[in-house]
């Protein structure tokens, strides 16, 4: 079933090879000129190095499913890419233009943007010339249900105007960030799904304010995650992404591919996380004998591999139904797979964490930024508990069909 086909097995030595060459020799870089601009969130010129030379070699936009936009890999092709890129999270993603929240933006350009957003956005998007980024989250609602967004986008003849306040707006700190997805309500008497839009908002827009950056367990990330006003921000019609009252669907259909980019990068942390507490078991030694002598580190490795498997074969399996029965049908597996995976990573990285002792919670490791990483995931696009509930529902609803349509 998982036989990859040629191109992907061409892409996947393609990508390991530049991963060799080109970006593990450029971690070190990348730390050395963060460190010396001192401001979290500087544009390395590293970063724009690896994606001349990741364009150079073919290895551009590779997550766009569409051909005309790249090389149209299916998601089951994908995966493996994805995953290789997740083993240095902080600059293969980018480096190939296959960043969130980049990616899921230039997919709602792709699918629901008119000719002007495709060539004002989604072209440069397309270069890697600028950043997006994505607003739903409000820190006044429970975001996880979407209809409980509350930012206003009021008609007003020819406009909209926009009120709300967002936070959690990934990449709105980025360097080279011009423009905003927003997800507001255009009207608030709608039936309850159809009562959100999405719009098109340049970022310079009189009245878009980026108030801060949101720390995440005290790492002030490079792209950001902003806390962002809206206080009278006029847009005009054309910026309205579908119809008005698409807002719910659009979300839909761009969170199922972004959940499973998410689970594949995480199992490439797990992957490089499983390395780095092999290579120190053997290379510690503690009363009279290696530590990966000792039955109970074996039991973690042992584990760590089983449950790597595990999570890879179940991504591997939403990806192959996202592509023969859509993203839709496939829903169940793409909330298993965003549940279990970075669960799985985050045990795999606090064993590695455990194995390396007090370097472990070091800066001198990677450790613990990606444990810090794999922690928000399970809250980004959806917390387990929504994706559990869409798992419960369907079980139930299989059981007993009219289950919780009673009135
Ligand atoms: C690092 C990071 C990056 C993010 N990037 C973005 C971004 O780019 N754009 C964006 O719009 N948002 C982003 N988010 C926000 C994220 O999507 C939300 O935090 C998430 O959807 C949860 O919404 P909330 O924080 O309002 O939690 P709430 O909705 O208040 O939920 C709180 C908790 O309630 C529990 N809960 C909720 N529903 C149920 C249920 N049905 N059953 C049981 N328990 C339940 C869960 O444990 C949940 O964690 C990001 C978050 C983080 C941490």
């Amino acid at each position: 079933m998982f036989e990859f086909s040629e191109r992907a097995r061409r892409y996947q030595e393609d990508l390991l090879a530049f991963m060799d060459e080109h970006v593990y020799p450029a971690e070190s870089i990348y730390h050395a000129q963060m460190t010396e601009s001192g401001d979290p969130h500087f544009h390395p010129p590293i970063i724009e190095e690896l994606k001349t030379e990741a364009r150079k070699r073919g290895l551009w936009n590779l997550f766009h499913p569409h051909s005309e936009w790249g090389p149209g890999l299916t998601n089951l092709e994908y995966a493996p890419l994805a995953e290789i890129m997740g083993r240095s999270a902080h600059l293969a993603p980018e480096a190939t233009n296959c960043n969130a929240p980049d990616t899921g933006n230039m997919e709602v350009l792709t699918l629901f943007g008119t000719p002007e957003h495709k060539q004002d956005w989604l072209q440069p998007l397309l270069d890697g010339e600028i950043a997006s980024a994505f607003a739903m989250t409000e820190p006044a609602v429970a975001s996880s249900d979407a209809t409980n967004i509350e930012l206003r986008m009021q008609p007003d003849g020819d406009e909209y105007i926009l009120n709300g306040r967002k936070w959690w707006t990934s990449n709105a700190l980025h360097k080279n960030c011009k423009v905003l997805i927003v997800m507001g309500k255009t009207d608030p008497d709608a039936p309850v799904h159809r009562q959100q839009s999405m719009m098109v908002v340049p970022i310079d827009t009189p009245g878009v304010t980026v108030l801060r950056n949101l720390a995440v367990f005290g790492y002030q990330d490079r792209e950001g995650h902003a806390e962002v006003v809206f206080e009278n921000v006029r847009v005009p019609r054309t910026a309205l992404l579908a119809g008005e009252g698409d807002g719910f669907m659009i979300g839909q259909a761009r969170l199922g591919p972004g959940r499973i980019h998410h689970c594949m990068r995480a199992i490439g942390m797990a992957e490089r996380a499983l390395d780095l507490m092999i290579d120190r078991a053997q290379a510690r030694t503690t009363f009279g004998a290696p530590v990966a002598d000792r039955a109970n580190i074996q039991d973690w490795i042992a584990e760590s591999r089983i449950e790597i498997e595990m999570a890879r074969l179940l991504t591997l399996k939403a990806a192959h139904l996202m592509d023969t029965v859509g993203n839709r049908n496939a829903r169940v597996e793409i909330a298993a797979i965003k549940v279990a995976a970075p669960q799985v990573a985050l045990k795999v990285v606090d064993r590695a964490i455990q194995v390396h002792g007090g370097g472990g919670v070091s800066d001198d490791f990677p450790l613990a930024s990606m444990y810090a990483h794999l922690r928000t995931l399970r809250l980004a696009d959806g917390p387990d508990e929504v994706h559990k509930r869409t798992i419960a529902q369907m079980e139930l609803r299989r059981r007993d069909p009219a289950w919780g349509k009673r009135p």
